[in-house]
């Protein structure tokens, strides 16, 4: 592009016009330049000018899209606390807010990990109802875990049905930069378009692979996209909610939405394109000097058949016979509520279905809670457990759990702040919007229609 300015200049200085730049500006000297020399320099300079545009052209071409059917983005910004746009002032969602929906927060369903929260926004469904309980599942005489590709791409695991099916199944396509469940057949039926998940493929990569999607030609362009990102929750874990580096990592993710933005905006949809971006789940600080025992209270060789562990949500299944002893030895257990199945409070949705284990432990903010092995195992690569770090899955009534959602484009009011709603609510609304008839789910429009135009 330089080039070409230089050219020009240069253009215009023999065309006998005063250059500016020029440190002997040469003035036009009235009747003494002959239309021989006009002449050429016009012919110089319309030659140039060809040049300029067709170079511009190369720098700015792309081409605009004029055919674009209601679309969504639905971005997932993983451990996205919903207080982190203003705490951390990130520029690009605030913009999107500004001009958008952004509700106080939005509540995620328990336990508030990363599969069963990805996949009740996917679903509208509850995790008693989809089958995702936990990142860590059991069922078919063995145990889901999220680092199992095979599980993870098996669609067995998978129930109820997310909207790229949904939306395939109406005649429409849909694509997945990244989305739990994206990468399974669910009810045999993959989004078009799909990327098993690798958490290296680096994130401004995912954004122009969504921008290429939209590229194509109407009749495979997709109209339900998906994108998933992960610095806030690997910098959330690491250093916890109130850190510096948290802090960074969140205005990684808004860069990644401004990239996105700007490629829509070149072309000419950014007001076209209804993007969602929604997180899983919050952050609370942890402290982990500050720990609870399953093994002080029970012999879980003895009194159990298995527990599927995390630090914040244990799903204990005890030998026949064991259940109430088991139960009563665990409401010992200080930092930790422990449930039966069934019994379990009807705001966590966490009754039905096969899959919740028989007793249900929840861990208080701030601790955690599994064996003195398990602790053992965790703090021998920690030189420093005084530093705070940070953790999810707790009870969903914690301020700290608590989902960013903020949306943007036609289908959304402008500036309009909505109270908070539950996650299963999000399915609902991108069926309104592509003008899909819903397949039955936890969700209802009516609390929500308030943000739509
Ligand atoms: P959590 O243990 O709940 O904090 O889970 C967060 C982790 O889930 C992220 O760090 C990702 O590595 C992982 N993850 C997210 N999406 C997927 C996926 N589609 N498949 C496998 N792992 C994923
Ligand atoms: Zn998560
Ligand atoms: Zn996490």
């Amino acid at each position: 592009m330089r080039n070409v300015v230089g050219l020009l200049r240069a253009a215009f200085c023999n065309a006998g016009r005063e250059c500016k730049r020029s440190k002997n500006p040469v003035a036009i000297a009235p009747g003494s330049d002959t239309m021989q020399t006009r002449a050429s320099a016009f012919r110089r300079m319309a030659v140039l000018f060809v040049v300029f545009v067709a170079a511009a052209g190369g720098v700015f071409a792309q081409k605009r899209i004029i055919d674009l059917k209601p679309t969504v983005i639905l971005i997932s910004l993983d451990g996205f606390r919903y207080d982190y746009i203003d705490k951390f002032d990130t520029p690009a969602l605030k913009q999107l807010a500004r001009t958008g929906v952004r509700a106080k927060w939005m509540i995620p369903s328990f336990p508030t990990k990363t599969f069963p929260n990805h996949y009740t926004i996917a679903t509208g469904l509850y995790p008693e109802h989809h089958g995702i309980v936990d990142n860590n599942v059991w069922d078919f005489g063995t145990t889901f875990t999220i680092g199992d590709r095979t599980k993870v791409q098996d669609g067995r695991w998978w129930l109820g049905e997310p909207i790229w099916v949904t939306a395939q199944e109406q005649g429409q396509l849909a694509a997945s930069y990244f989305f739990v469940g994206s990468e399974a057949p669910v009810k045999g039926i993959h989004p078009k378009y799909w990327r098993t998940y690798n958490g290296r493929v680096p994130p401004q990569m995912r954004v122009d692979g969504v921008l290429s999607w939209l590229d194509l030609p109407v009749k495979e362009r997709p109209t339900m996209i998906t994108m998933y990102f992960s610095d806030t929750d690997d910098a959330g874990h690491e250093f916890g909610p109130d850190a510096a580096e948290t802090r960074y990592a969140a205005l990684n993710d808004d860069d990644y939405i401004a990239r996105l933005v700007n490629g829509l905006k070149t072309r000419g949809i950014a007001d076209k394109v209804n993007i969602i971006v929604v997180s899983d789940h919050g952050m609370a600080a942890v402290d982990l000097r500050k720990a609870s025992f399953i093994d002080d209270y029970i012999d879980i060789k003895l009194d159990t058949n298995r527990i599927l562990y995390t630090n914040e949500i244990n799903q204990i299944f005890p030998k026949e016979g064991k259940l109430d002893y088991v139960f009563t030895q665990l409401q010992k257990m200080p930092h930790a509520t422990c449930w039966k199945k069934g019994e379990i409070p009807e705001r966590l949705h966490y009754n039905d279905g096969a899959r919740i284990a028989p007793i249900v432990c929840s861990t208080e903010v701030g601790y955690i809670v599994t064996t003195h092995a398990r602790y053992a195992n965790l703090m021998k690569d920690i030189p420093d457990p005084e530093r705070p770090r940070g953790g999810h899955g707790h009870d969903n009534r914690y301020q700290e759990m608590q989902a960013v959602f903020v949306a943007h484009g036609p289908a959304f009011k402008r500036g309009f702040v909505a109270k908070p709603f539950s996650n299963v609510e999000v399915y609902n609304i991108m069926c309104k919007i592509l003008g899909l008839k819903p397949a039955p789910n936890d969700g209802d429009l009516k609390h929500v229609r308030a943000m739509l135009r």
